[in-house]
């Protein structure tokens, strides 16, 4: 077998994050050891480090390591230090110029749930058990992004979406399906905005040329809220855009119990991605080395399956971290009462099941 090689940039961020990005570096490390690839590692500041340093949330000379990496691992960033909001540089910009820079418009969210965890979640286990759902967000436009104005006494912010911006991330959807259940449920409210009913066209006319074999069910927005908390087993693909896939985001990390756990991916055209958990950087529990680090090594799973399409080496690690958390290598978040495991003791459990 000859392996690849690939370079990864590292942005730990702040608090947390470059305790959990390292055990997912060291992760891939591992990976690469047992799999016969060679993977180069690049660190660089992002966030409220970034800003301590150099005065900017994102220094150009991790814009330029980026660019040319083949993907991105990231931390977390932001923290109390940095939170003043009348701050003329801030840490999440360093996030949104970094999406910007890698052009990631499909932000992936997969919500699976160990068996083992089942109670921790604050849903019956009778409802969870079965659920594996990719949410699919796309990430760079709608409300967030349209002209916002202000006078005294109103304020607006404009909806706009592109037929190009929904085609593609439709095809990001109807791709992933294809490698699933073939089912994908797109959100919407095309009862009442415009955008939504350009969204529900526009989704059809993709997956149904592109995706015959995959099955299209349309839902308003405020019903996929419901149904994800009453039957979130019978989700397969979510696809939404930009506003409403931030909240149905935050409502299907619930569903796992803990954020400790879940991993995500945004991507663009090419293979290069940006890899983080959903996590934020904890400062509640930074440099005591308690972090949960298994939703970024899960990250760090789908960078090998979506940026360096290694689908067997991200496998070996999803299977790598079920079988840490049987073992009961549970950090405080999961422990549910039970020993908890450490950032470090997590992490070289993992490793230990991928060297095997
Ligand atoms: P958070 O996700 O950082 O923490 C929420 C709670 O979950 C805390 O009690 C924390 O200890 C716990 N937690 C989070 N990750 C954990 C892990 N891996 N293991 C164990 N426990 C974990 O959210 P927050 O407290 O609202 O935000 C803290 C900072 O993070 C803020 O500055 C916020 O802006 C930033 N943030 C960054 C991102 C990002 O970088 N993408 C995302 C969300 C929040």
């Amino acid at each position: 077998m000859s392996g690849i090689q690939a370079k990864i940039v590292v942005l730990g961020g702040d608090g947390i994050g470059p305790e959990v990005a390292g055990e997912a570096a060291r992760v891939l490390d591992a990976v690469a050891q047992r799999f016969g690839h060679r993977f180069t590692f690049e660190e660089h500041l992002i966030g409220g480090a970034a800003i301590d340093a150099t005065q900017s949330a994102l220094p150009q000379a991790a814009i330029e390591a980026c660019s040319s990496a083949d993907a991105v691992l990231l931390g977390a960033v932001g923290g109390p230090k940095w939170s003043d909001p009348n701050a003329t540089v801030r840490p999440e910009q360093g996030l949104l110029a970094l999406r910007k820079a890698l052009g990631v418009f499909a932000n992936l969210r997969p919500v699976t749930l160990h068996p083992a965890l089942l109670d921790a979640s604050p849903i019956k286990a009778e409802v969870l058990r079965g659920t594996d759902i990719m949410v699919v967000r796309e990430l760079t436009g709608g409300i967030y992004f349209g002209e916002k104005r202000r006078t005294a006494d109103s304020a607006s912010d404009l909806c706009t979406y592109t037929v190009e911006e929904i085609e593609r991330v439709a095809r990001v959807a109807g791709r992933l399906a294809m490698g699933r259940r073939k089912h994908v449920v797109s959100v919407d409210k095309a009862n009442v905005l415009e955008t939504s009913r350009l969204w529900r066209s526009t989704v059809e006319a993709v997956l149904s040329r592109e995706f015959p074999e995959v099955t299209l069910e349309h839902m308003l927005v405020d019903a996929a809220a419901m149904h994800l908390i009453r039957r979130p087993a019978s989700f397969d693909v979510l696809l939404t855009e930009n506003m409403f896939g931030d909240i149905l985001t935050d409502e299907a990390s619930m569903l796992a119990g803990s954020m400790g756990m879940l991993p995500s991916a945004s991507l663009g055209a090419g293979t290069l991605g940006l890899y983080e958990p959903i996590h934020g950087s904890a400062p509640d529990i930074a440099g005591q080395g308690i972090a949960n680090p298994y939703g970024t090594i899960l990250s760090a799973a789908m960078l090998l399956r979506h940026s360096l399409n290694l689908p067997a080496e991200a496998q070996a690690v999803e299977r790598a971290v079920a079988r840490a958390v049987d073992e009961g290598v549970r950090p405080a978040d999961i422990a549910a009462g039970g020993p908890a495991a450490g950032t470090r003791e997590a992490g070289e459990a993992v490793i230990r099941q991928i060297m095997q």
